[in-house]
């Protein structure tokens, strides 16, 4: 946990990272945090008009021109991937950074009643696509001198609990995926691969999985940003195949 690193200004100056999920939440919080710190920033997420605004907040504020990347974990195939690959390679000929945070909680509901339909859907958006798009996007990772792929995981990612279902099972494939994917890169490349839970984060997904909690006890996305900052950056290079948490653990 890096809550307490404060970055440099220009710390990612010069860098093009990818954010999924970048219309709302923590993923809007880190894509204007990491403009602010000098990137080039791809704003990637289903919903345009979230996308737009991000992009208007980021010229408004004096970042580098983002770009936006209209997908669907849902429908995607692997040619959307490949036709991605192509085009960022023809716009920017190299990536250095994907926060992979797009993220479906699906509903809390006991193992006996978990509908089949729902659970496919989660480990595609959760899991699926998200691999099938790492790979695709995995020789403009390895043209960077410096890249970092960050996987976001959740504290069901680690330790399963009752009635999380798909989500928690996603997340723990995720953990899988990030460990095989940093050990397979290893000393061959200059491409890091590491898993980050936010931790309870006052977001539009928590209020649906706790509506009873009180959002004002929880950080915001922009106060666990220094772990997001930390793990894109050059500070953390040679860094692999870890586990990091963006809170400290409560008590
Ligand atoms: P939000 O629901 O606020 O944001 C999720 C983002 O993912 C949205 O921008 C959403 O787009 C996008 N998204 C959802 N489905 C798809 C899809 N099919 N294709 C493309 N984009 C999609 O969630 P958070 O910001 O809270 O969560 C961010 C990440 O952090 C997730 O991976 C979540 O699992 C993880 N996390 C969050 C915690 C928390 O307390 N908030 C705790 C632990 C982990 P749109 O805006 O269009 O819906």
């Amino acid at each position: 946990c890096k809550i307490d690193y404060r970055p440099p200004a220009d710390l990612l100056a010069g860098r093009i990272v990818l954010v999924t999920g970048a219309g709302d939440g923590i993923g809007r919080a880190a894509a204007l945090s990491y403009a602010r710190h000098g990137a080039t920033v791809i704003l990637l997420g289903r919903t345009i008009a979230k996308l737009e605004k991000v992009y208007d907040e980021i010229e408004a504020a004096g970042g580098a021109q983002p770009a936006i990347f209209p997908l669907n974990f849902e429908g995607a195939t692997l040619k959307d991937y490949q036709d991605m690959a192509e085009t960022l390679e023809r716009e920017f000929g190299r990536l250095d950074g994907i926060l992979h945070n797009a993220g479906l909680l699906g509903r809390l509901t006991p193992f006996d009643q978990y509908n089949p339909q729902l659970w496919e859907q989660v480990m595609q958006v959760n899991f699926n696509g998200p691999v099938w798009m790492t790979q695709a996007l995995l020789p403009l990772l390895k043209a960077s001198e410096d890249a970092s792929v960050i996987l976001t995981s959740s504290s069901v990612g680690r330790r399963g609990r009752a009635f999380w279902g798909a989500y928690a099972v996603s997340k723990f494939a995720t953990e899988g995926f990030m460990e095989v994917l940093a050990d397979e890169l290893e000393n061959l490349t200059a491409v890091r691969v590491n898993s980050l839970n936010p931790g309870a984060t006052r977001t539009q997904m928590r209020r649906s999985a706790y509506p009873a909690e009180d959002p004002d006890t929880l950080r915001t996305p922009e106060e666990i940003m220094p772990t997001y900052l930390w793990l894109m950056g050059p500070e953390s290079r040679g860094v692999t195949g870890q586990r990091f948490d963006a809170q400290p653990p409560k008590g």
